[in-house]
């Protein structure tokens, strides 16, 4: 872990050897500066990090209920798309209705509106195309997404959760019989750590790197 007293260290350590030799054996140095040679080894693996980035990409919901979240992975592990749930462009939000059904009125349901992360996520990759991608998804996906996603060429899908209403229970079996028979592989998401703590609350550059004299916190 690195420290504060590290940094204001640096100065006195920059002569010194990570590594020196000492009769004959080799001795590793527990420098500070031989420590900040080190790579991390907590950073984020990367199912962790897409997941994490479909499950931010939810919080940009605005539906009371499900908050969605996807994100389109090419080949190269380069994110080409992400997506939430949410209505369509130029459909005013706060118009448009939110609740499941309402018995007075059956044009008041989100369902018949809301475009899923999937279908969001696909139809706005900055890529040409999504062949051989693979999908995060914070839900496994609707029959109607899993059309979206064998035809759009995506080959693996990977879903934080199977857990939804009764009303899914049907559209979730349709969807592994298609993506069964296209050949379109998908897993449950196992994550390597509990959590991703994002602080938002100040960012600011450390200034034992950086001098700037105008520097006002
Ligand atoms: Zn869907």
């Amino acid at each position: 872990m690195q420290t504060e007293n590290m940094y204001d260290t640096d100065k006195e350590n920059l002569n010194d050897s990570s590594n020196s030799s000492k009769n004959g054996k080799t001795q590793v140095s527990t420098s500070p500066k031989h420590i900040f040679n080190q790579q991390r080894t907590d950073y984020l693996q990367w199912e962790d990090y897409f997941m994490s980035v479909a499950l931010l990409s939810a919080q940009r919901s605005k539906d009371p209920n499900k908050q969605v979240g996807a994100c389109i992975v090419n080949q190269e592990n380069k994110i080409v798309s992400i997506g939430y749930n949410g209505m369509p462009m130029g459909c005013n939000d706060s118009e448009m209705p939110w609740c499941k059904s309402d018995p007075e009125n059956k044009l008041n349901s989100k369902y018949l509106y809301v475009c899923h992360a999937e279908m969001n996520a696909i139809l706005n990759k900055n890529s040409s195309d999504v062949k051989n991608c693979r999908i995060y998804v914070t839900l496994f996906p609707c029959n109607e997404c899993a059309k979206l996603i064998i035809q759009s060429g995506i080959k693996t899908v990977i879903f934080k959760t199977r857990t939804a209403g009764k009303k899914y229970f049907v559209s979730f079996e349709a969807t592994q019989k298609l993506f069964e028979m296209a050949g379109v592989e998908f897993r449950r998401y196992l994550p390597q750590r509990e959590e991703v703590v994002l602080d938002l609350g100040m960012v600011r550059v450390r200034t034992a790197f950086v001098s700037w004299k105008g520097w006002k916190s």
